[in-house]
Parts: structure tokens; C-alpha cells; sequence
């Protein structure tokens, strides 16, 4: 893990009109770093990994990625998208166009690549995620688990340098969670820079080097995973973890 700073959130505050749903949020996210964001239902978790792309806006405080500030400039914006990938809970794959198809996308047209060059990075990642033979199906004709391994292949070819992942196992049936997860397990071992809602605490004990909880739009607590899990600080995150675990 290195000191370079990937993701750094400074006292940022967004309202959804007079509703104060983030509430001065810190994080910071390193090169290397695997960070599992946890806590209840509306705390707050999806918003703030939404306005690290700009997906939401915030309101006060600094955003930087990759040394790059988010700022209302959309030559800033569009730098920050190219260096942050994104997975969401329900894959958003485009259903008529074929899994090869959507991981070429944007290579070609944001990128500008060649679409041979963009074929073969394309099945190199679904190799990677162990669905190549299906490269010339359509989203429909997968499994869950397949087409949200899709999606993390497709966010994969833009070559991100930090990943956000938010919820991206909830939507599943439980045989196709571990797919995803060691999916997930071996981007961490190659390094990738993670940043990942989830409530899988098994992957949250093995895989990240850091724990945050929020609730109520604040961050309550912050440690490494053994810390957090066999020694919780506050009494809502004590409450959080008797709940889930
Ligand atoms: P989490 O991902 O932790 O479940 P969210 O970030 O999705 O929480 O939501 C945090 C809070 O903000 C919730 O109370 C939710 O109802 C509210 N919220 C989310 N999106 C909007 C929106 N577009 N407009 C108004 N309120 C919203
Ligand atoms: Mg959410």
C-alpha cells in the first residue's frame, strides 16, 4: 500500500432539500487500500459513494480523486469518471447489446479505442471473471452472478484506478454471491483500490484493511476490520453488528 491518495472526502455535506443527508464526511482512500463502508439502511452509504463520480452533488466540503478536485468544471468531472469504476446493486447492463458489446462501449467511445483493441482487452477481463465463453450473449441470458461479474468486467476495461462497489451482491440469489465475492477477492489481490458498500462481513473480515460505519449520515466509527468487528467503540455500531452478525 502506498501514501498516494486516491479518494479523499473533506468535511462533505449534501442536503436532498432540507433533508441533511450526508454530514460532514471524511474519508480517505489510498492507493492499494480495500475499504468496506457498512451500516444501516438509509445511513447514507450510497450517497456518498454516488458523489465520488458525481452521480450526486454535495454541497460544501472538498472531493479529490486521484488529485483531481471534483469541482462543477465537467472537464473535472470527466476526468474523475475515467478514474473511477462502478458497480452497482442491479448491474445496469444494456439488455440489447451483447456482454462483449458492453464492455466495449465505452473504451470505443469514450476512449476513442479501436474496436479490435477494445475486443481483446474486453475478453481478457472476462477471462479474468471467468465468464469468456459468454461473451456473445445477451445480459438476459445470464445468470445473476454472471451478469454482475459482467459489470465488474466492463468497469474493468476503462481501467479505473479505484472501484466502487454499492451493494453489488444484494440483488443475488445466495449461490451466486461467492462468485461475486471471489471475483471481488482477487481484484483486492491485484492490487485494485476498493471502496465497497456491502454487507457481506465475511468479505469485510478478509478482505479490507479498514472498516467505516455510518448511520444517520454521519460516520460513527472507523477501524481495521479485527478491531471493528471484535471491538466496536460505539453503541450503534454494537447495535449494527448484534443485527447482522
Ligand atoms: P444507504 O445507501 O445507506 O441505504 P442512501 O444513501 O441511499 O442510504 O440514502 C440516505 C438517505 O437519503 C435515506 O434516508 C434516503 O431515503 C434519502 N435519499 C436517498 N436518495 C434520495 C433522493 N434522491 N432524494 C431525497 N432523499 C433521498
Ligand atoms: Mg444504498
Amino acid at each position: 500500500m502506498s501514501d498516494e491518495v486516491m479518494v479523499e472526502m473533506r468535511s462533505v455535506n449534501k442536503w436532498y432539500g432540507e433533508f441533511h443527508v450526508l454530514k460532514d464526511i471524511n474519508i480517505t482512500v489510498r492507493r492499494g487500500e480495500r475499504i468496506v463502508l457498512c451500516g444501516p439502511s438509509g445511513s447514507g452509504k450510497s450517497t456518498t459513494i454516488r458523489c465520488i463520480n458525481r452521480l450526486e452533488e454535495h454541497q460544501t466540503g472538498d472531493i479529490i480523486v486521484a488529485g483531481t478536485p471534483l469541482t462543477n468544471d465537467l472537464k473535472n468531472i470527466e476526468v474523475i469518471r475515467r478514474e473511477v469504476g462502478m458497480v452497482f446493486q442491479h448491474f445496469n447492463l444494456f439488455p440489447h447489446l451483447t456482454v462483449l458489446e458492453n464492455c466495449c462501449l465505452a473504451p470505443v467511445w469514450v476512449r476513442k479505442m479501436p474496436k479490435k483493441e477494445a475486443e481483446e482487452i474486453a475478453m481478457n477481463y472476462l477471462k479474468r471473471v471467468k465468464i469468456p465463453d459468454q461473451a456473445l450473449k445477451y445480459p438476459g441470458q445470464l445468470s445473476g452472478g454472471q451478469q454482475q461479474r459482467v459489470a465488474i468486467a466492463r468497469s474493468l476495461c476503462m481501467n479505473p484506478e479505484v472501484m466502487l462497489f454499492d451493494e453489488p451482491t444484494s440483488a443475488l440469489d445466495p449461490e451466486m454471491i461467492k462468485e461475486v465475492l471471489d471475483t471481488m477477492i482477487e481484484l483486492a489481490e491485484d492490487g485494485m483500490t476498493m471502496l465497497c458498500v456491502t454487507h457481506e462481513m465475511g468479505f469485510a473480515k478478509t478482505v479490507a484493511n479498514r472498516v467505516v460505519f455510518m448511520d444517520g449520515g454521519q460516520i460513527i466509527e472507523e477501524n481495521c476490520p479485527h478491531e471493528f468487528f471484535n471491538n466496536p467503540q460505539s453503541e450503534r455500531t454494537q447495535l449494527f453488528l448484534s443485527q447482522i452478525l
